[in-house]
């Protein structure tokens, strides 16, 4: 019965698991919107997600941003 209690320990997962089905144990961080998409108060499905890897995380923004609303970051 040991085998049992070990199984169901190891099925039992940290919370996050369920918000993250990718198999990541790191959610991705979210930014924010871009100044344009403030603006024009779009809502997020109509804009585009870039990754900032300075962040480390994704903000969304239209296509002709670049900028990450975090930090600035043009570079991807
Ligand atoms: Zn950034």
């Amino acid at each position: 019965m040991m085998a049992d209690d070990e199984k169901t320990a190891a099925v039992i997962r940290f919370p996050q698991s369920r918000v993250a089905p990718h198999g990541s144990d790191k959610p991705t961080k979210h930014l924010g919107l871009g100044r344009m998409a403030e603006v024009i108060g779009a809502p997020e499905s109509q804009a585009t997600g870039h990754w900032c890897s300075r962040c480390q995380g994704i903000w969304y923004g239209y296509l002709l941003e670049v900028a990450c609303p975090a930090c600035g970051n043009r570079h991807g």
